[in-house]
């Protein structure tokens, strides 16, 4: 997954708190394969890449994320801008009816989206009708009439044998209907092709022509990948539409494809549908997208927590004494105030199993244990501010009182402290290493 290939692209660049051009490059590159393998339209890659260089260079370094979680942030922003940032609904009349129009390729599951759409409505309190326009193939009006009555909704259809056969007829009589039996919305299923061809935009464009749609709704089978933003091209320029559905997202697509029509075409997302039953549909929400296609929901929470819980300011204090030459100037009380914000997100197995590349220590994360966790903060609440500033006075006498006042054993102090001294000593000489200045946790 992108979370995997982001990691070994960090790697041994933890702590590092500025995001260097080669940071940046490599991330690209990286976010770049993924996007094309979620099926993402070339020419949106390369447009989506060359604005997150962009930013990620005029960006300011954020204290309370590593590199790696501020470029996925910065990515997870942009997508979300491009999938439309905020829900879009229906957009109702406001003299009833409003009339939703249905368009888009044979098999791309309108019919199925009516009702769909039909149970949907009546949940916010609609009473919906719906219409059998497609009357191209002989089974098309039963398929909508099942939907309808699974969905408990009326069907408009031309009776058998009355000699209607022109959907644009049909579409215009049911308003009237709507009207006549008070039905505030209108549902207008339409007939698709295998392929795009002129009858069929040419029907759908009169059948548009005929009842002025409040919304037009494409819809679009999400597992046809690039093809999709083809097809929706050709149905903007025949028929036109206001919104998008994305179907069959309960397939193995990635989402590729929403990305590139909302970028391509322009024109907002307005639901999901996920399975064949009916209940299997919602508002389609840009964020739950955009994570679907990085596939880094986990990362994106621990992101949202650490913002959301990391005091900048602090963190970065206790980074410049931890590097400052003198050494040991960070002291237990900074480990201590460090330990506890990353606490405040969560159970810290749950903390470290959410960090990138993590997914190989899933046993050794299991078992972190909370308990040894609480023992070292009270044996660090048992010091004094001068004990914790300053581990080297802490002489027998006074590692006996520790212990005493925590409920632990002399050992167990001992313990921590050197622990502490040796994880201090490491730290620091990483830092020497690489020259800059702390980042500080989480990812230290
Ligand atoms: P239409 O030709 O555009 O009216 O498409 P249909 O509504 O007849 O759907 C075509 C096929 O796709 C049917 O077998 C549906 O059950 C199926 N289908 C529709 N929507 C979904 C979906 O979201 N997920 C899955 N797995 N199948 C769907
Ligand atoms: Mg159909």
């Amino acid at each position: 997954t992108l979370s995997d290939r982001l990691a070994a692209t960090f790697k041994g660049l933890r702590g590092k708190g500025r995001l260097t051009d080669a940071d940046i490059d490599a991330t690209a590159r990286e976010i770049r394969i993924a996007l094309l393998e979620a099926d993402v339209n070339l020419a949106v890659v390369k447009e989506f890449v060359a604005n997150l260089k962009d930013r990620c260079r005029s960006e300011e370094v954020s204290g309370a994320l590593n590199p790696t979680q501020q470029i996925i942030k910065i990515v997870n922003e942009e997508l979300v801008n491009i999938l439309g940032g905020e829900d879009r609904t229906i957009r109702y009349a406001k003299t009833p009816p409003t009339v939703i129009m249905l368009a888009g390729l044979q098999g791309a599951g309108k019919t199925t989206l009516a009702g769909k759409l039909a149970m949907w409505l009546k949940s916010e309190g609609h009473s919906p009708l719906l219409v059998a326009a497609d009357l191209q193939r002989p089974n098309a009006v039963n398929q909508l009439q099942i939907v309808g009555q699974r969905a408990g909704a009326h069907v408009f259809a031309p009776e058998p044998g009355n000699g209607i056969g022109d959907p644009i007829a049909v579409a215009r009589a049911s308003i009237l209907e709507a009207q006549r039996k008070l039905y505030d919305v209108v549902i207008v299923d339409t007939a698709g092709r295998l392929g795009i061809d002129e009858t069929l935009m040419q029907q759908a464009a009169d059948i548009k022509a005929a009842v002025t749609p409040d919304e037009t709704l494409f819809v679009v089978d999400a597992m046809i990948g690039q093809d999709a933003v083809n097809t929706a091209l050709a149905f903007e320029e025949g028929v036109g539409f206001d919104g998008v559905v994305l179907t069959k997202l309960d397939g193995d697509a990635r989402g590729g494809a929403a990305l590139s029509i909302a970028r391509v075409i322009g024109k907002p997302i307005m639901f999901a549908s996920n399975g064949e039953g009916l209940k299997d549909f919602d508002v389609f929400h840009p964020d739950r997208m955009a994570s679907r296609i990085l596939d880094m929901g986990d990362m994106l929470t621990l992101i949202e927590q650490a913002e959301k819980h990391f005091d900048q300011e602090q963190s970065r204090k206790a980074a410049e004494k931890l590097m400052s030459g003198k050494g040991n100037e960070f002291g237990l009380g900074d480990f201590l105030s460090q330990m506890q914000q990353l606490r405040k997100m969560g159970p810290m197995s749950k903390i470290f199993g959410m960090l990138p590349g993590m997914g190989q220590m899933k046993d050794q994360i299991a078992n972190i244990d909370e308990k040894e966790i609480d023992r070292i903060e009270a044996i660090i609440y048992s010091m004094t501010p001068a004990e914790r500033d300053d581990v080297a006075i802490l002489n027998g006498s006074r590692r006996a009182r520790i212990a005493k006042g925590a409920g632990v054993e002399v050992s167990d102090v001992n313990n921590l402290v050197n622990r502490f001294v040796e994880a201090r000593k490491m730290m620091q000489s990483m830092a020497g290493m690489m020259g800059g200045k702390g980042g500080g946790m989480p990812g230290m």
